[in-house]
């Protein structure tokens, strides 16, 4: 006796009753097979259905042979009349990313020749990858077409051909398989050969909306939704892009424009800032010319302003330039810099005595230190050669 499968009867079915044929122990909990059931086990690329049985969690469902087999957290007597509850929003999700998919596909495989090899539903997207390119510019028509013919709200017919017909239906597939096959159509769109589980009517599917299309092994990999996930995707992404245009003040379909203006006037802004910054450096440096050693802690200067000021001061200085910079409360960078002798010595005590870490060449020593000015300046009271 084979499980009557009640999901590839019923595609909306959420509720059934159905005796136990068998309970039997097994990893992690119950192997239970029913005389009946709407639990679509893994296949196809599609997930199982999840739910519960009796309110008994069914964790794993899968086909064993003609049996559909759950795999449940406890025991059911064998020979009682059960209760079977699918997880419906997950199921009616999983059924319009797949329908979508069959759509996308069916149109690919007509206008390109290429074949669906790949498929994944992922929690967020789903992904198809297809054994040729498909220029990315096309998704727009594609996804019209697949939009258009759900809107059409046209039902499936799905249907297994006799051995003779089966040779004459022209099912998607890359190579021929053995009769008895389930073919699905989705009329005028797609005939594949399936055991998924679909919507009865394309426009239960709602929308597709295609994300991206990218090369990916000898094909492209194109990203996907459809359905409320499409409709949760692209609200969460029109909040984003409300806010964006609000920080921007632009309209919210000149979001893009605005912020490649403002990434354009970052970068001047960037290019002015550091041209100032250069002649201020001068000026520092310039304000130490043959003073010797020189100690500084100077706010706001990244890494690579702390190297050019104190290479800048060491030029002019005739000794040693220690340049700091940074916070009590974080801590600071530094760049202990010297056209003579070997500073890696200095630079060792230095980062054992002040909690720090650095290390470079003789003139030239940069790291940080975790503490504050006044140890800094306690640090190097004694090691400071003035010329005036
Ligand atoms: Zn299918």
């Amino acid at each position: 006796m084979s499980t009557h499968k009640l999901y590839y009867e019923d595609c909306h079915l959420s509720e059934f009753t159905a005796h136990v044929v068998s309970c039997t122990p097994t990893e992690g909990g119950w192997h239970i097979i029913l005389d009946q059931t709407a639990f679509y086990p893994e296949g196809g690329g599609q997930p199982c259905d999840l739910g519960n049985i009796n309110g008994i969690p069914v964790l794993d469902v899968q086909e064993q042979g003609e049996d559909v087999v759950h795999l449940c957290a406890e025991a059911l007597e064998t020979g009682a009349e059960v209760l079977g509850k699918i997880d419906y929003e997950r199921r009616f999700d999983l059924m319009q990313q797949h329908s979508g998919e069959h759509i996308v596909s069916g149109f690919i495989h007509a206008k390109y020749g290429l074949h669906n090899v790949g498929f994944h539903m992922g929690a967020d997207v789903i992904t198809i990858d297809f054994d040729g390119i498909i220029p990315a510019e096309d998704l727009p028509e594609i996804e019209a077409k697949a939009n258009a013919a759900i809107w059409k709200n046209t039902p499936l017919h799905i249907w297994y051909p006799t051995e003779e017909e089966l040779p004459g239906v022209p099912y998607r597939s890359k190579r021929a398989l053995p009769w008895p096959v389930r073919v699905v159509e989705f009329p005028g769109v797609d005939i594949c050969a399936c055991c998924g589980v679909h919507v009865a009517y394309t426009g239960e599917i709602g929308l597709v909306k295609l994300l991206s299309c990218v090369k990916f092994h000898q094909g492209v990999r194109i990203e996907m939704v459809c359905g409320g996930r499409a409709v949760a995707l692209l609200s969460a992404v029109y909040e984003e892009n409300r806010q964006v245009s609000h920080a921007f003040s632009a309209k919210i379909l000149e979001t893009g424009a605005a912020a490649r203006r403002i990434n354009d006037a970052l970068a001047a802004e960037k290019f002015r800032v550091t041209g100032l910054q250069r002649q201020l450096f001068d000026y520092i440096a310039a304000s130490y010319a043959d003073k010797g050693d020189v100690l500084r802690l100077e706010d706001g200067l990244d890494p690579a302003g702390i190297r050019e000021l104190a290479d800048k001061i060491a030029e002019v200085c005739g000794g040693m330039a220690a340049l700091f910079s940074g916070t009590d409360g974080e801590g600071y960078n530094f760049c202990l810099a010297a056209r003579q002798g070997d500073l890696r010595d200095l630079g060792k005590e230095l980062t054992s005595t002040l909690n720090g870490r650095g290390g470079g060449k003789p003139g030239f020593i940069q790291g940080s230190v975790k503490a504050d000015k006044q140890a800094i300046e306690e640090f190097f009271k004694d090691k400071m050669r003035n010329h005036s």
